[in-house]
């Protein structure tokens, strides 16, 4: 109450200063008007019509020069000017794009994220110049309105298409200095491609899934109808039933053998194992595919053994999904070629070479996605699941090494593991 009283007391106190160069001129009337009255040369009525326009007209310029002025004292800045560089330096500390707004829309403060996703920003400038996006102008704009917190998602589509929630946030930084509307843009890309990929990885596998299935319940009704007294149908049908089923198999073993690495990636295997014993046994299991296959495997190893830290299971199967490509899809190069390169300070490299028809440069860098694969016929043919690549991806990644993949179309490809080596391992 005293409060508003002293504002008041205020207000009043600067009206009148305004108002004085009027006092003035209404002195001056008073004492023309009453001398001419005084003296006789003026009667009351014309005197005092006279001496009331001239007071209204000397009034109305007094009042219209205080609303002047008035209008164009600055209202409180929204920020003060002690408190810009702490400002600026929450906004530059903060993750997500922010940009304070003044109950106008124009841009009070902003940080470089704000800057990296809008260029056009400026400060000093209206938001609506540098961010077109009615979604985001629609927001701020409740968010004054209400002055409660509001919500959006908008997607911008250049240069790369990106997904941001933006959140409003009106707040009242100076008592009596009006509100700024916080701005918050959360780049959400990642987490709509994480969905995008969870879908996508649900379809593929149920695909999948649903060709051999499909084939089994086909043969079933095929031998209870059709085949039923036809045992040479049948055993052939009870055949392609067998290769179906082994297909499903191979598909949910890989798959959970997916999510069980994906599982632990975080967690690193500690116990040592011997490199050299891993792919000698690897070479082994596989001899009579590359006989089939008639490819020559040859390994050359530094020494009788070479120590990782790793798990010996998902090692092994690293291995064996590289040689076992190498043998289905190279075996027209006749020749793979194993290499455990000396360790170096900080890797173990191990480097599987076949000389096929390689691999064309724009399938290299998807080789490693779930289901992903250069010729799908062919890969079926050859029992593939799709998912071998994205298995060795994973198992390198969980050992803390990764996989390189170079090859020349016509002229076969390389498969590196790379693995930490025993001194570097923290
Ligand atoms: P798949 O179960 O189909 O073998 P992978 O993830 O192991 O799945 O391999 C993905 C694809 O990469 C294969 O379908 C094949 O097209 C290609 N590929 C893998 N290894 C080789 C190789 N050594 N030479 C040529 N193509 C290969």
């Amino acid at each position: 109450m005293s409060l508003i009283t002293h504002l008041d007391g205020l207000q009043i106190g600067r009206w009148i200063d305004w108002l004085r160069p009027a006092q003035l001129v209404l002195a001056a009337a008073v004492l023309a008007f009453g001398g001419l009255w005084a003296l006789g040369y003026m009667s009351i009525a014309p005197a005092l019509i006279g001496f009331i326009l001239i007071a209204a007209s000397a009034l109305l310029t007094a009042v219209r020069a205080a609303a002047t002025m008035e209008a164009s004292v600055p209202a409180a800045p929204l920020i003060q000017p002690s408190q810009e560089a702490l400002v600026e330096a929450i906004l530059a500390g903060l993750p997500d794009a922010v940009v304070a707004l003044d109950p106008q829309g124009n841009i009070v403060a902003l940080n470089s994220r704000a800057t990296a996703l809008a260029p056009a920003l400026r400060r000093g400038e209206p938001l609506s110049l540098g961010l077109r996006n009615p979604v985001v102008l629609d927001a701020i704009r409740r968010a004054g309105a209400n002055g409660e917190v509001e919500r959006a998602e908008f997607v911008l589509r250049t240069p790369v298409e990106c997904w941001y929630g933006v959140v409003a946030v009106p707040v009242t930084p100076v008592s009596g200095a009006g509100r700024l509307i916080m701005t918050t843009f959360q780049d959400l890309t990642p987490l709509r491609r994480a969905e995008e990929m969870r879908a996508d990885f649900i379809a593929n596998a149920s695909h999948e899934l649903r060709t051999p299935l499909a084939a089994i319940s086909g043969f079933i009704d095929t031998l209870r109808g059709a085949a039923r007294n036809d045992p040479f149908a049948r055993d052939r049908f009870l055949g392609i039933m067998e290769v179906q089923a082994n297909r499903m198999a191979r598909l949910i073993g890989d798959l959970l053998s997916l999510s069980r690495i994906e599982l632990n990636e975080h967690r690193r295997p500690d116990t040592e194992v011997d490199l050299v014993a891993i792919v000698r046994q690897v070479i082994d299991g596989l001899q009579t595919l590359a006989s089939d296959r008639e490819v020559e495997v040859r390994l050359s190893v530094p020494g009788d053994s070479l120590k990782v830290r790793g798990d010996r299971d998902e090692l092994l199967r690293l291995f064996e999904n590289l040689v076992e490509n190498a043998l289905k899809y190279a075996a027209s190069g006749k020749r793979l070629d194993i290499t455990l390169s000396p360790p170096s300070e900080r890797e173990v490299r191990i480097a599987v070479r076949d000389f096929g028809p390689g691999i064309a440069p724009e399938h290299l860098p998807r080789l490693t996605e779930r289901f992903y694969r250069v010729d799908v016929t062919d890969s079926r043919a050859q029992g593939g699941t799709g998912l071998g690549l994205a298995l060795v991806k994973h198992i390198a990644n969980r050992h803390g090494g990764r996989l390189t993949i170079e090859s020349t179309l016509g002229q076969g490809a390389t498969f590196t593991v790379h693995l930490p080596a025993l001194r570097s391992w923290r």
